[in-house]
């Protein structure tokens, strides 16, 4: 089986539908076809697939972190600088969540994931990220606590 890479993929040629999809399309297959498929085991899945994909992405700066975050429209980011080995992230309109109603379940792990990716690229080490809040646990944003080693 081929590894497909970014460049690969991204000549997309729609001359009538163009390259915009609607976001339910992606929530459907993100949040109701992916956890139908994987289980319980969705959530350490996607986090992994996201790691990959933020790794392909680039992000050499804060700044270019959270313009990718945004041009691919994956959400608003806000980072605070904990200490040196600790980076808060707060994700405005969040692609998976926002708007969701309350679970009480949260499972941007994808999300997670991709932030842990680019942050490794801008940071030059290994990070690990938990998701800590989710418009589905009762908050208007998504939050992630992000650990470099
Ligand atoms: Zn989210």
């Amino acid at each position: 089986m081929k590894d497909y890479v970014v460049d690969d993929i991204k000549n997309v040629l729609r001359p009538r539908l163009g390259d915009d999809v609607p976001l339910l399309l992606f929530r459907i297959l993100r949040i109701i076809g992916m956890r139908s498929i994987l289980g319980e085991t969705s959530g350490a899945t996607l986090y992994m697939m996201g790691k990959r994909v933020g790794n392909m992405l680039p992000a050499a700066t804060m700044d270019e972190f959270a313009k990718t975050l945004q041009d691919l429209k994956i959400g608003i980011p806000e980072t605070r600088i904990v200490d040196e080995d600790h980076i808060n992230v707060r994700l405005y309109e969040c692609i998976t969540c926002a708007g969701f109603g309350y679970t009480g379940e949260m499972f941007c792990d994808m999300e997670s994931g991709i932030i842990a990716g680019l942050l490794e690229n801008v940071q030059g080490k290994k990070a690990k990220s938990t998701q800590t809040k989710s418009w589905s646990a009762g908050y208007e944003y998504c939050e992630f606590e992000v650990f470099l080693y």
